[in-house]
């Protein structure tokens, strides 16, 4: 019988509420040991900041967008 650790890995979706800083504390403290564990994850990781990065850019920019289509 082989040791095996049942590791969890980290899903996109956790990793998005992460970086948006939506994970309760002892969370985040979970993600952050895990990810300095696993390359698997601190690559995952790093995808996912850029695109919630882009992601919170956007959202501003049709916000902004939208409001001078009011009126009229
Ligand atoms: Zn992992």
């Amino acid at each position: 019988m082989r040791a095996q650790r049942t590791v969890e890995h980290v899903t996109t979706e956790t990793l998005v509420d992460y970086f948006g800083h939506r994970l309760p504390e002892h969370e985040e403290a979970n993600v952050e040991k895990h990810i300095a564990d696993c390359d698997e994850c601190t690559a995952l990781a790093r995808r996912v900041r850029r695109v919630s990065h882009a992601m919170s850019k956007w959202t501003a920019k049709v916000h902004s967008s939208a409001k001078r289509r009011t009126g009229g």
